[in-house]
Formats: structure tokens, sequence, C-alpha cells
């Protein structure tokens, strides 16, 4: 994958990738940096991704946080 990994942390309430120390989306600092499964999604109304994810906003997703 060509994602910045190491860099990357992503919110474990949403699952967002967060660039900062709290997630644009909901406010939460509770990150994570141990994730899995990249995912972008630029239309969310028609994804079947973001809507099985429960995705309702553009953006840069993570499948999986732990
Ligand atoms: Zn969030």
């Amino acid at each position: 994958m060509a994602v910045r990994k190491k860099q990357a942390k992503v919110c474990r309430i949403c699952h967002r990738v967060v660039e900062g120390d709290a997630c644009v989306m909901c406010g939460s600092s509770n990150l994570s940096e141990d994730w899995a499964g990249y995912l972008v999604i630029i239309d969310p109304r028609h994804s079947d991704i973001a809507k099985k994810v429960g995705i309702d906003t553009p953006g840069r997703y993570a499948l999986k946080v732990r």
C-alpha cells in the first residue's frame, strides 16, 4: 500500500484518517496508529462500501481500527 501508515492516525470513533491530534469529523482525540484497510470515500451515496461501513461523509477512512 502506498500509504504513509506510520504518520497516519485513525479516529477510533468514526474510523476517519486524521492528520492532526483530533478528528475533524467528531472532534475525538481517541486516535489509533494500529489500523488496517485504507478506504477512500468520494461519493458515499453511491458507494456500497460506504453504506456497509456506515460512512456518510467523503474522506479517507480505515476499515479496521484496533
Ligand atoms: Zn472521528
